[in-house]
Parts: structure tokens; C-alpha cells; sequence
């Protein structure tokens, strides 16, 4: 079966994935975050667990769901580990992500995918990619807020993540969020009118 039309959403941490997915799920699209399902799978009696524990050991899981800690002290210390765990995920995630798209009810779906430039994945899976941005300042500041990790911690974790300047070139459509959350909720609003004339016309 044919496929809705899909918009990637995408942008660099703290720029405000979430808060525009959040947004487009009140008009009624129908949202997919690669992160949220990421969890799901890792979470309590998540489907990931059993081969988790095969390919790492049982240690690695804690009250029957990841043990997030011991994982992200592991993964940062061996990259190997980082691609192991990345190979049973990703081909997970991706099939919930197929599943849910079949379920979508929606004239379009928006897939949250955080590290698309990055990754390569879901390409087949975007008519459109949208990018949030701010400026890098208020990135740190809004990270720092929402979790309390160090100025050069978020700054470590932006260098691994491609430029704002590669984002912003690749885009086909740019949400701004440097600014009030009722523009950016104006902004998501007008876009999302947008979206359903190209599919109206199509
Ligand atoms: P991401 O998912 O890209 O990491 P989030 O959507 O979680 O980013 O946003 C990061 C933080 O900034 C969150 O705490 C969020 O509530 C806050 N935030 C996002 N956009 C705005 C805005 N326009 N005004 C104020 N706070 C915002």
C-alpha cells in the first residue's frame, strides 16, 4: 500500500523537536519520534531487552527495562559497543516506524528524526525536511535549562552533530524558534496549511 506523504522533522539539540512535534500533533498530523520509540523499545518490557541482554549481558538491564546509565557510560567508552547497540535498534525502530506509518490516519505524518544528516536513515521516508533552528546561544541556554549538563558538555555534543549552516542548506522548509513560543505555534500553524495545499494539490 501506498505510503502518506511524509515531512522529517530535524535540528540540532535543543532547538525544539519536541515542542514542534508536540505542536503539529494538536493540528491533527500524525507524529513519529524515532527517540520517543527508541524508548519505547528499551523501556519497561521493551521489545529490545532480550537481545540487549544477549549481545551485552543481564546487567545491563535494571528493574526490566535499559539500564541507561550503564549503557551510556559504556557506549562512550568502547564505539564498538555504540555500533553494536545501534545494530539491534535502529532495524527496530525502523519497523515500528513502518507500523506506525501504516496506522497513520492523517493527511501526512511527521517522523522526528534528530540525527537525520547525520545518520542517513529515513531519507526514503521524506518528501519534505523540516528543520528547526536557533541560534547556537539559546540552544546551550535551553539545554542547560531542561537538564543541567555543563556549557561544554552541550558544546561536545553539538560538535558531534553536523552544522547549523549544513541543516539550514538542506532544508526544504525552516521553522525559526529563536524566539516566543507563539510565533514559533503561528509559525508551525501557517506551515501546516502549507503541507495540506501540496497534498490537496497533488
Ligand atoms: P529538542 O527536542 O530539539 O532537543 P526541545 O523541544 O526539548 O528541543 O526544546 C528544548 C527546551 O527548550 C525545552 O525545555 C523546551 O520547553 C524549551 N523551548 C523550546 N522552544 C521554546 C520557545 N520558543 N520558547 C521557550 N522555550 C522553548
Amino acid at each position: 500500500m501506498a505510503r502518506p506523504p511524509g515531512v522529517v522533522l530535524t535540528g540540532g539539540i535543543g532547538s525544539g523537536k519536541s515542542t514542534v512535534a508536540r505542536i503539529f500533533s494538536r493540528f491533527g498530523a500524525c507524529v513519529i519520534d524515532t527517540d520517543e520509540i527508541s524508548h519505547f523499545l528499551t523501556g519497561k518490557n521493551g521489545a529490545a531487552l532480550s537481545r540487549i541482554a544477549e549481545n551485552f549481558g543481564a546487567e545491563f538491564i535494571l528493574d526490566d527495562s535499559l539500564d541507561r546509565t550503564r549503557m551510556r557510560q559504556r557506549v562512550f567508552s568502547d564505539p564498538e559497543s555504540k555500533k553494536r547497540l545501534e545494530s539491534i535498534l535502529h532495524p527496530m525502530i525502523r519497523e515500528e516506524v513502518e507500523r506506525r506509518i501504516e496506522k497513520c490516519d492523517s493527511p501526512y505524518y511527521l517522523l522526528v528524526v534528530p540525527l537525520f544528516f547525520e545518520t542517513g536513515h529515513y531519507f526514503d521516508l521524506a518528501d519534505r525536511v523540516l528543520v528547526v533552528d536557533c541560534g547556537e546561544e539559546k540552544q546551550v541556554e535551553r539545554v542547560a535549562a531542561r537538564s543541567g549538563l555543563s556549557a561544554d558538555m552541550i558544546h561536545a555534543i553539538m560538535g558531534n552533530q553536523v552544522s547549523r549552516t549544513c541543516r539550514l542548506d538542506h532544508a526544504d522548509d525552516i521553522l525559526e524558534n529563536g524566539g516566543e513560543m507563539d510565533e514559533l505555534e503561528k509559525a508551525a500553524y501557517r506551515l501546516h496549511c502549507q503541507y495540506l495545499d501540496l497534498i490537496n494539490r497533488s
